[in-house]
């Protein structure tokens, strides 16, 4: 039996264990890659801590923007051959069938399978992917920096989208991290003018760096005033924060008819004052990650040299000591493993 390395979650809340497990056959429809790298999502974390209501089953491997190599494939695959670049996502396959299947909401599918969750992801040396929702990556882009544009890259600029911003207006990104710091360069991108709301001031250097014209620091301003002096109030805010607080303040900062889109999934709850909602005319919503077409069109942003995330690499030796820099907010952008 050949083996790999693997970071493996035992116990909800207790460190990784990096350990030889078998290398995965893919069977039909599905193909064996070795990885390259992978992106280190705040999901991850999320899992790895069983901090939501449907949780993984221990023993998994987390992980969701792997980039890696075919190097097998199962009975019956055509989408994809052995050498070509993929990566895995969050939405690892969905049924093709179901209503939400059928009118472009495959992210909604209730029999979707997650990456990194329901199915073990790229925190090993191989994984197995879906052929049919496997993402093609382009092999002469830097494996380290297209990483994270399989999950946080896709999911802001579904959740840009969402806000239904058209070019000129205000968007405030609410939460510079690896998913916000890439959502101020889609804002960019998008022709929006950008508002970074963080609580520490080195995420919201990285946002000035990316191109938000105003930024705040939640813990030294009110973020709620500041946007209502300065902009009017935002006609969409999309929310990538880890903390709640950060939910209830978005619906201040929001300009009469505008739209709130919510991508953070911290535990918890937040006070929404009715009257706020109702007089002002505001849409909430969720947005999780994208489809495939939506995963084509951030790739085709990345690739037409439009997004730069902010990448550091790292070894999967060094994956317990990323989780705790994470938890505690001090990685700048994303951090990325290396094999
Ligand atoms: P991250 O840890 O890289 O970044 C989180 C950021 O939130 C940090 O910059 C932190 O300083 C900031 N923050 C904390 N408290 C704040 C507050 N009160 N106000 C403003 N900012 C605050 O995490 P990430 O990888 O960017 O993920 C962010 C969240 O998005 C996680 O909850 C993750 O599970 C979720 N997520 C959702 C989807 C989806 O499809 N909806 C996809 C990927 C990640
Ligand atoms: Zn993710
Ligand atoms: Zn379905």
């Amino acid at each position: 039996m050949t083996t790999m390395q693997a970071a493996v979650v035992k116990e909800f809340g207790k460190d990784l264990i990096i350990e030889a497990v078998p290398v995965p056959t893919p069977g039909a429809g599905q193909a064996l890659v070795k990885l390259i790298t992978s992106g280190v999502c705040h999901t991850d974390l999320h899992a790895i801590e069983g901090d939501w209501p449907v949780k993984p089953t221990p023993p998994f491997i987390p992980g969701h923007e792997g980039v890696g190599d075919v190097v097998a494939i199962g009975e019956g695959v055509t989408e994809i051959k052995v050498g070509d670049r993929v990566g895995n996502a969050w939405l690892w396959s969905a049924c093709g069938t179901c209503q939400y299947c059928r009118t472009g909401w495959e992210t909604l599918c209730e029999a979707q399978i997650n990456g990194g969750y329901s199915v073990d992801g790229s925190f090993g040396e191989y994984m197995i992917v879906d052929a049919k929702f496997a993402v093609p990556l382009p092999k002469d882009a830097d494996p380290v920096d297209i990483a994270p544009i399989l999950c946080a890259g896709v999911t802001v600029y579904k959740g840009l989208k969402m806000t239904e911003a058209i070019a000129g207006q205000w968007v405030v990104i609410s939460g510079i991290g690896g998913l916000g710091h890439i959502a101020v360069q889609y804002a960019k991108a998008m022709g929006f003018r950008v508002v970074a709301v963080d609580v520490a001031d080195d995420k919201l250097a990285l946002a000035t760096k990316h191109g938000a014209e105003i930024v705040i620091n939640a813990l030294n301003e009110n973020p709620v005033e500041v946007i209502q002096a300065k902009t009017g109030g935002a006609h969409g805010v999309l929310v990538t924060a880890v903390h709640p607080a950060a939910f209830g303040q978005a619906i201040g900062m929001t300009r009469r008819g505008g739209t709130i889109v919510f991508n953070g999934l911290p535990a918890g709850d937040f006070p929404a004052p009715i009257f706020d909602i109702v007089l002002k005319g505001l849409t909430i919503r969720g947005s999780i990650v994208g489809t495939r077409q939506d995963m084509e069109e951030a790739l085709a942003f990345y690739n037409r040299g439009e997004i730069h995330p902010t990448v550091s690499s790292r070894t999967l030796g060094e994956v317990n000591t990323v989780l705790d820099e994470m938890r505690h907010g001090k990685i700048d952008g994303r951090v990325v493993i290396q094999y």
